[in-house]
């Protein structure tokens, strides 16, 4: 019997759409993604983006405080995220945390969940169709598609080399490793990505360059001025990382530096490990024509304030449909706004 709707993706938006399909009555299945190496190393993993960031200072309803008593009352002791026994009592939520409570909130109206990702999807005929990876196919009313984007790379042979030996897109993941130790690290990006990357970096590097292609950053100027005030960031300005040094047994060693201004001028850097954040790419692969995309292979909305996308019964929400607010509350709101247009359009259709 087909699903009444489908929720692909795991970040605030799938969960805002779990929570009011739920409580809709529609009994939503979500596909929250696969727990697989792949998913790993380009950031796809379930939980979405927000799980591999540090505080949350700027989702409403969470004001710093003492987390640790609301986690335990709210969450399964097992899935109560690691807490660094070092970090303050009082302070903000982390994104980890705000996930783990946003999946058990839509659980805890009954959602059902399916640890795996869709990777192919038939929307010409209805009710329509979802193959996971598994080969397990799914049979859909209405289709939430909330399945974010992931961290873009520079694309250079010896920046894939070094993936995972010093190469990362994620600070938070990976930046507490032995290997970075009070070591120089290099941060790449000018947006509030890199500016948190390189702020919080300097827990663990003796220092931070921050390498951005221009002399002005796009960061909002609070994250900016955190950093330029962090006396361990050092901003390499007008230049781009053009190779990646290392050898098998340290992985990373340095970077080479070209200026973006004076045409052949170089400088070489050392460091132990090199973070990119240059910005993100949309999950939409797995689409294959099947939804109308914009030239960055964003979902297109169709109708203005609505989530409707080019196909009558598939919905949008969260970053794969907006490639210009990118937050987690408006993700969470465009969830809620894709679950309640589902919801519309299966009463509609009498599909409810
Ligand atoms: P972003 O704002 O798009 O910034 C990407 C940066 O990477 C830009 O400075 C860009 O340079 C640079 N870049 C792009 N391609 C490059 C390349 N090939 N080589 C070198 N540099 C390259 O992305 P983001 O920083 O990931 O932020 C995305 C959204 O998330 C934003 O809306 C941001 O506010 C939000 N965010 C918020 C927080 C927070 O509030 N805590 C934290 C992180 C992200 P140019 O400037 O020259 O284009």
């Amino acid at each position: 019997m087909a699903e009444k709707v489908v929720i692909i993706g795991s970040g605030p938006s799938g969960w805002a759409s779990a929570i009011y399909a739920a409580r809709a009555e529609l009994e939503p299945l979500v596909f929250e993604g696969a727990e697989t190496e792949e998913n790993r190393v380009q950031g796809t993993m379930p939980l979405g983006q927000l799980n591999l960031t540090t505080e949350v200072e700027n989702y409403p309803g969470f004001a710093a405080g003492d987390m640790g008593g609301y986690l335990d009352s709210a969450l399964p002791e097992e899935l109560v995220p690691y807490r660094d026994p070092k970090a303050e009592s009082h302070r903000a939520v982390t994104g980890p945390e705000l996930m783990e409570l946003m999946r058990q909130q839509a659980k805890n109206f009954g959602t059902r969940i399916v640890t795996d990702d869709i990777v192919e999807v038939d929307f010409s005929q209805k009710p329509f169709k979802l193959k996971a990876k598994s080969g397990d196919v799914v049979e859909a009313h209405a289709v939430i598609i909330s399945t974010g984007a992931r961290a873009n790379w520079l694309n250079l042979e010896s920046e894939n080399k070094y993936k995972n030996q010093g190469v990362s897109a994620c600070a938070v993941c990976d930046g507490a490793l032995p290997r970075f130790r009070n070591k120089p690290l290099v941060v790449i990006g000018g947006g509030d990505s890199a500016m948190e990357e390189a702020t919080y970096l300097t827990k663990f590097a003796s220092q931070v360059h921050l390498v951005h292609r221009r002399e002005e950053l796009r960061a909002s100027p609070i994250m900016a001025e955190r950093a330029k005030n962090n006396p361990k960031i050092t901003f390499e300005w007008n230049s781009e990382v053009d190779e990646v040094f290392g050898n098998d047994e340290n992985g990373v060693t340095g970077v080479r530096l070209k200026s973006t201004k004076t045409p052949g001028e170089t400088k070489d850097i050392e460091a132990s490990g090199m973070f990119v954040a240059i910005g993100h790419t949309p999950n939409t692969a797995f689409l294959k024509d099947q939804v109308e995309l914009n030239e960055s292979g964003y979902i297109v909305w169709k109708t203005p304030f609505r989530t409707h996308t080019s196909v009558e019964g598939v919905f949008a929400g969260g970053d794969v449909a907006d490639d210009h607010y990118r937050q987690a509350v408006t993700a969470a709101g465009t969830g809620c706004m894709a679950a309640l247009d589902a919801q519309h359009y299966l009463e509609e259709h009498g599909l409810a």
